[in-house]
């Protein structure tokens, strides 16, 4: 495909998947066709797992016409899978305008769990994370994230099923809450893929105005990606902390009343050498976390071309999470998966490998992307770029400078 025929964005029409039964049943209504026709539909998309309008047999041949007129069904093309010598496997896939987007399918001894994106790159420029040097291009669609499920259950082996479901892929799901929102609605929905609520995880930087409009749409779990004890580090590493800074991030959770022992918060903590690490960042964290109810992931920095910092020893590993431990907080380690395939957190960035098992199309108006100068809505007027860190906290930038 060249650029010249590349399906044009403006035109494309919305997917069936972009929608949750309610509204699909509304749309449907709009047009005067029966609204129970979308529960038909959810039932062959989410159940029988149906990839084409054609296969929908109790649909009358001049809806499934008309149907097929008003929307697509498919979003994105697996265009490669690559299995780790761990079983984890990552898909790269490519929507209608050539953007390529990454999920990782991890198995463990009776999961099965998927990481989706929710954007192409991401617009937050976190100094150690592989998307934030990507650059922003667009947000996903609702369909595009629920296909991201659709493709990976169709490599989970028959009798076991996708059982755990994280938004800790590509993109900041909380810049992109309404497609997020009605994505979750279509995960959860027992006619749509059914998934248990707390089985799902939406991982934020901290866009803080955007949490509890989170925590309204499902009883789902919220993880928080915190990296730093102070707001001098994490303002370098999660630049966002300039917009949201610990207090105030750490203030809301305190009061957000949907939080509790069954329905904790968890911490992502990504341990670097020299820059996180110290046992005085193991003993502020409780007093950060106090009164929240809190579990802390621990994960060692999965080392990547873009940034600069390296997971600590082992040994500075274990007394960093038995620091935590002893002083009362739930603590786990979480275990490098898919390294080897560049399929472990904070590694999604599009690389092809070097021996696709499909050959990728050469990839229409996918230039490499500008990172905007400003966001809109929460993030409206909040600026910031590689230079405008301001002075780096001396260990940050032994670390920053290193290697350059
Ligand atoms: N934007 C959201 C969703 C991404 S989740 C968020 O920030 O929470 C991906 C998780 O992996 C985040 O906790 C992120 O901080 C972490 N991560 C990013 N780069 C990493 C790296 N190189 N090693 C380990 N974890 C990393």
């Amino acid at each position: 495909m060249s650029a010249g025929d590349a399906p044009n964005h403006a035109r494309r029409r919305p997917s069936l998947k972009d929608h949750a039964r309610g509204a699909l049943r509304q749309r449907f209504a709009e047009r005067g066709w029966p609204a129970y026709r979308a529960d038909q539909i959810a039932t062959w998309l989410y159940k029988q797992d149906a990839t084409a309008l054609e296969q929908m047999t109790n649909l009358p041949a001049d809806l499934r016409d008309a149907i097929g007129e008003a929307f697509e069904v498919e979003t994105l093309v697996v265009e490669q899978t690559q299995a780790s010598i761990d079983g984890t496997r990552k898909l790269l896939l490519r929507a209608f305008d050539g953007a390529r987007i990454e999920a990782v399918l991890i198995p463990e001894e009776r999961r099965h769990t998927l990481c989706v994106s929710t954007q192409v790159g991401c617009p937050l420029t976190c100094s150690f994370c592989a998307t934030g040097a990507l650059g922003f291009t667009r947000n996903l669609s609702a369909g595009e994230i629920v296909d991201q499920v659709l493709h990976a259950r169709r490599l989970v082996p028959a009798g076991e099923s996708l059982t755990n479901l994280v938004f800790m892929g590509m993109g900041e799901p909380l810049l992109n809450l309404p497609n997020v929102s009605e994505a979750i609605r279509i995960l959860v929905d027992p006619k749509g893929l059914a998934l248990a609520p707390r089985r799902i995880t939406v991982s934020t930087a901290g866009v803080l105005p955007q949490i509890a409009p989170l925590l309204d749409v499902a009883p789902i779990h919220l993880a928080v990606s915190l990296h730093a004890t102070t707001d001098e580090v994490r303002d370098v590493l999660v630049p966002l902390n300039r917009r949201f800074p610990l207090a105030e991030l750490m203030g809301a959770l305190r009061r957000e009343p949907r939080l509790n022992r069954r329905r904790p918060v968890f911490f992502e903590y990504t341990l670097m050498e020299g820059v996180n690490d110290s046992l005085e960042d193991a003993r502020r964290m409780p007093r950060l976390l106090a009164g929240i109810p809190a579990k802390v992931n621990v994960i060692p920095m999965n080392p990547h071309a873009d940034a600069p910092y390296r997971p600590p020893s082992s040994a500075v590993v274990d007394r960093f999470t038995a620091a935590l431990h002893e002083a009362g907080l739930r603590v786990t380690l979480r275990r490098d998966r898919g390294r080897d395939i560049d399929a472990a957190c904070g590694q999604l960035a599009n690389r092809v490998a070097a021996a696709p098992s499909t050959a990728p199309d050469s990839v229409p108006g996918a230039g490499r992307p500008t990172r905007p100068d400003s966001l809109q809505g929460p993030l409206a007027g909040n600026r910031w770029g590689p230079g405008d860190a301001g002075a780096l906290p001396p260990a940050v930038e032994a670390h920053a400078l290193r290697d350059r």
